[in-house]
């Protein structure tokens, strides 16, 4: 009989790609994803240890979910109850200490480890944690056939960070940067796109680092991996994310410039606009370089928009550095951004800086960059009314005969239509901008760009 299994994701997409394979890794096994936490067999929280608010909101789900085990219990069955992603590798054995009902704590480098894992839980009582880095790839282990849930897949090419921001625990829970081997890549990308997937976006903490082996004994950089899977038949749209700005290098820029199917639009974080505080964060590159970066990546694909990760509140920030922060965000503009109060992380070493900013500025400042961020997402959709896109439609709306999708710079398109438009790249001509997404009509006009 099928079991039901629900998987809660929090975080990032690289999240969002392990619950992905997690239930491509537990079907053989029976289990049938399952939408909500009622009634279901397993549960698995996939969860994110960034921010200290996103690790506590696993404690208070777990708080809610111990109250539908025991109710489950008592009528005769068992919801297997698991926790993964950061906050498992970070603190796995504070997560059974703190929530004995927790059956299985494993890690993100060991759930091809699972059908092993949940064969032990069904048997025994005890707790069980897996939070090893293991020696062997957990992509050489996980099932070849992807599924792909509507015409839009992630591809993680890349894991972990060396990189060592000191706000960051991702180093700590993801372990060492390693790069998956070119060939594997690009036969899941061609999985996935027999599967129905339209857009690929690659995937990596520092994807823009990446340096696969390929089968002749070379190194593949980015570069070379989205001119070769832009070469696969049936696969329409390339990005990836998320990129390091030192790492971007000449041929990333040129493949900005010669590789249609890459998508005009990159995040590319910069955090702070203030040489001070990117040196204290270690990130490795200054604001005019970043500056430079980007005339180069407009000159190279001039429609290219960009978005961007913002820290306010760094220990130490002060006004003017604040204020050199707003003047990047002016002077460059970004069309999306995601912008955060510094959060101190245990083990990090910027949570033992001194000067760590006042939770009342940091809330001040967060609300004046955001500001100035969400004016600049209305004024580039704004610029887009009147303008005929390519449109991804893949979700169906609200309303009865809506469909949703995405445009080149990852805007929500939506349009009233009664054809049979899902998974299809369409012209659509945009009627109406808000800040979180745009109206538009089907139209078979040719493209153009918004600027
Ligand atoms: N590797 C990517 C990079 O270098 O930009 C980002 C990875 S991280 C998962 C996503 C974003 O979370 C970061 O870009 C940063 O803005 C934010 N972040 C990370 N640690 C944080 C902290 N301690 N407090 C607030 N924001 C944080
Ligand atoms: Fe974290 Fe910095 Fe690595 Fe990004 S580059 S994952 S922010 S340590």
């Amino acid at each position: 009989m099928a079991k039901k299994l629900h998987i809660k994701t929090y975080g990032c997409q690289m999240n969002v790609y392990d619950s992905e394979r997690i239930a491509e890794v537990l079907s053989p096994l029976g289990f049938v994803p399952w939408d909500t936490t009622d009634g279901a067999d397993m549960v698995i929280l996939n969860t994110c240890h960034i921010r200290e608010k996103a690790a506590e909101k696993v404690y208070s789900e777990l708080g809610r979910l111990r109250k539908q085990k025991e109710a489950m219990a008592a009528d005769g069955r068992r919801m297997v109850l698991a926790v993964t992603g950061c906050v498992a590798q970070a603190e796995g054995e504070e997560v059974l200490k703190r929530a004995p009902y927790v059956d299985m704590v494993f890690g993100p480098q060991t759930y091809h480890r699972l059908p092993q894992m949940v064969a032990e839980a069904t048997r025994a009582s005890g707790q069980q944690l897996d939070t090893d880095f293991p020696e062997e790839s957990k992509f050489d282990a996980l099932p070849q056939d992807r599924t792909v849930d509507g015409a839009t897949a992630f591809l993680a090419i890349q894991e972990g960070c060396d990189k060592f921001c000191t706000y960051c625990v991702v180093p700590y829970t993801r372990g060492a940067e390693y790069s998956r081997p070119a060939g594997a890549v690009l036969s899941e990308a061609r999985n996935l796109v027999q599967a129905g997937a339209l857009e690929i976006t690659f995937l990596g903490q520092n994807v823009n680092n990446y340096h696969g082996e390929a089968s002749d004994g070379s190194t593949w950089s980015l570069a070379r991996l989205i001119r070769e899977a832009a070469e696969i038949d049936g696969l329409e749209r390339l990005r990836f994310t998320t990129s390091y700005p030192a790492e971007v290098d000449d041929d990333l820029i040129a493949a900005h410039k010669d590789v249609a199917k890459l998508m005009p639009y990159l995040h590319l974080p910069v955090q702070a606009g203030s040489d001070r505080v990117l040196k204290a964060m270690n990130r490795n590159h200054s604001v005019d370089e970043y500056r430079a970066l980007v005339d180069k990546l407009r000159i190279a694909r001039p429609d290219l928009a960009l978005s961007s990760d913002f820290i306010v509140g760094f220990p130490g920030e002060t006004d003017a550095d604040f204020r050199a922060t707003l003047k990047l965000i002016e002077d460059v503009t970004f069309i999306q951004a995601y912008s955060f109060k510094y959060s101190p992380r245990p083990g990090t070493p910027a949570a033992l800086m001194d000067l760590q900013i006042d939770e009342a500025v940091k809330t001040e400042r967060l609300a004046e960059l955001q500001a100035v961020l969400n004016a600049q997402t209305l004024a580039f959709n704004a610029a887009c009314v009147g303008k005929t896109l390519p449109v991804l439609l893949d979700r169906t709306g609200k309303k009865p005969g809506q469909l949703i999708g995405r445009s080149p710079y990852m805007q929500a398109v939506v349009v009233n239509t009664s054809e049979p438009l899902m998974n299809r790249i369409v012209d659509v001509t945009i009627t109406s901008a808000g800040p979180n997404s745009l109206l538009g009509t089907l139209e078979k006009d040719n493209q153009k760009a918004c600027a």
